[in-house]
């Protein structure tokens, strides 16, 4: 599985992003997972009475990628990119020793990565996240194909000592860390930020005892959704 050897998985990812960015000469975000699609022959059909997101196929030599009615702009981005890693998945795996490309799981889980790398390039992640201090809000403005589930996901890879939080009406959803123990509850910081963040449904940042936590409110029309990050590193 990708566990197993996911630094090879990673660099070969990060060659086919690269390859995929230059030949559809873009040279900085937004990525549009769509123009790149295109810039590599592949051609795009919306299907209405499709049951998943997205599916590959062929027409002939051309290989096409078919996508469920979307309203949101970034999920249709996102399937396109991840169909797009599955359409590459053959050429990812031939760089990588003991792939084997016919294993569902493997593929899904290397079309995801490729996905979050194309709409979230590794470079110009970190620059970003450098510039703004790592503000959600800032990371949205530059890439705005990506969704800001992604983004606060693709926050853990830019730098060590983190645990990232989602709540959606008022519940923890989801909770994600790259420093291994300490995310079975929140922190009491963690607390105190939510009900700030409560009063005012403005970003809202604490900082204490060599942790750094900021909250944002990502909501959507009927739906309260936070973001929630906890740094140890405190000098961003
Ligand atoms: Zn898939």
């Amino acid at each position: 599985m990708l566990s197993d050897a996911a630094g090879a998985w990673s660099v070969s990812v990060e060659e086919a992003v690269a390859g995929c960015l230059a030949r559809a000469g873009v040279s900085e975000p937004p990525v549009s997972a769509s123009d790149v699609a295109r810039a590599l022959g592949v051609s795009i059909v919306e299907d209405r009475r499709l049951a998943t997101r997205g599916r590959c196929t062929r027409i002939g030599a051309t290989p096409l990628v078919v996508v469920a009615a979307e309203d949101r702009p970034e999920r249709r981005e996102w399937t396109i990119a991840h169909e797009l890693g599955e359409i590459l998945f053959p050429e990812i795996a031939a760089c990588v020793a003991g792939g084997d490309v016919t294993e569902d799981r493997l593929r899904e889980q290397v079309a995801n990565l490729f996905a979050t790398r194309l709409l979230l390039p590794t470079l110009w992640f970190r620059s970003t996240w450098q510039t703004s201090g790592g503000d959600l809000w800032a990371l949205k403005q530059a890439f705005s194909t990506a969704s800001h589930e992604l983004i606060a996901w693709r926050m853990l890879d830019a730098a060590p000592g983190m645990i990232v939080s989602i709540f959606d009406q008022g519940r923890l959803t989801a909770r994600r860390g790259n420093c291994g123990a300490g995310r079975e509850r929140l922190f009491p910081i963690e607390t105190e930020a939510r009900q700030q963040l409560a009063t005012r449904r403005s970003p809202c940042k604490l900082t204490r005892d060599g942790v750094c936590v900021t909250i944002w409110p990502v909501d959507e029309p009927g739906w309260q959704r936070e973001i929630l990050r906890l740094h140890a590193n405190t000098d961003d």
